[in-house]
């Protein structure tokens, strides 16, 4: 199994983040996509990823959440250099119209801008989408079309914009979300196919049930593989096996 995104360089893991680790591989877990959604978190996530080689990757970007103070010449620079260290993916990055903590027109340029990038390093990007469906849709479909690749992380949006993402030739990928019982949507965890499926804890947050409202980590991955092959009428075994293959093709992970 893989873990396409959690925030292992989150301060909720400073006490016992090699004991996180070490839970994660006993559980099964062949990698983890360490993901820096700040600077100062890529930072931070490098340093991870470098005390595990062949395990834990990161990534680099500016989530939308902080859009207001993104500096095209500073932080693509920024993020440019992690990618030239081996940083996987830029992000993340997106569009949350949910919270509005930044300026809905700062988060269009900040993500438009690590889109070119990507695009210029040829590097897939991790987008984060919330009740931005329309925007997201326009930008997902252009970038597509610019052949960048990318994954929608955590997806709880409409069939339509899944369908956008899966035409444009990106990946969607489904966190414990699925797990709680107001989920209620197995149509859509069906409209992926097996080819562009991946998986994710998003740990620290949104931890699957039964440990829900508690500290995620990477261990509880096998809860939402079980969830997504019930409602798939599959087995773990296989969404597991899809989904890290699916891990590797998109970020270019070592089989
Ligand atoms: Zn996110
Ligand atoms: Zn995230």
């Amino acid at each position: 199994m893989i873990d396409s995104h959690a925030h292992l360089a989150d301060p909720a893991f400073d006490e016992d983040r090699d004991a996180v680790v070490r839970r994660a591989q006993a559980s099964g877990l062949r990698g983890i996509v360490c993901i820096g959604e700040s600077l100062a978190a890529a930072g931070r996530a490098r340093d991870i990823a470098q005390r595990a080689p062949g395990l834990v990757w990161w990534t680099a970007g500016v989530h939308p959440h902080d859009a207001a103070a993104f500096d095209a010449a500073r932080d693509l620079s920024a993020i440019r250099a992690h990618i030239a260290e081996g940083a996987v993916a830029v992000g993340e990055c997106g569009l949350d119209y949910h919270y509005d903590h930044s300026p809905r027109d700062r988060q269009r340029h900040a993500f438009a801008e690590q889109l070119s990038l990507a695009r210029e390093l040829v590097r897939p990007v991790v987008v984060h989408t919330r009740e931005a469906e329309d925007d997201t849709t326009a930008m997902v479909e252009d970038a597509g079309r610019a052949e960048i690749r990318g994954v929608m992380h955590c997806f709880t949006g409409s069939p339509a914009l899944a369908r956008a993402a899966l035409d444009a030739g990106w990946f969607v990928s489904f966190s414990g979300l699925i797990t709680f019982k107001r989920w209620t949507d197995d149509e859509l965890l069906r409209l992926v196919p097996d080819d562009r499926l991946l998986v994710e804890t998003d740990a620290p947050y949104l931890a699957p049930v039964p440990h829900r409202g508690k500290r995620n980590e990477p261990a509880y991955l096998p809860l939402t593989i079980a969830r997504l092959a019930s409602a798939r009428g599959s087995t773990a075994e296989h969404i597991a096996e899809v989904t890290s293959a699916n891990a590797r093709v998109l970020f270019g992970l070592p089989t």
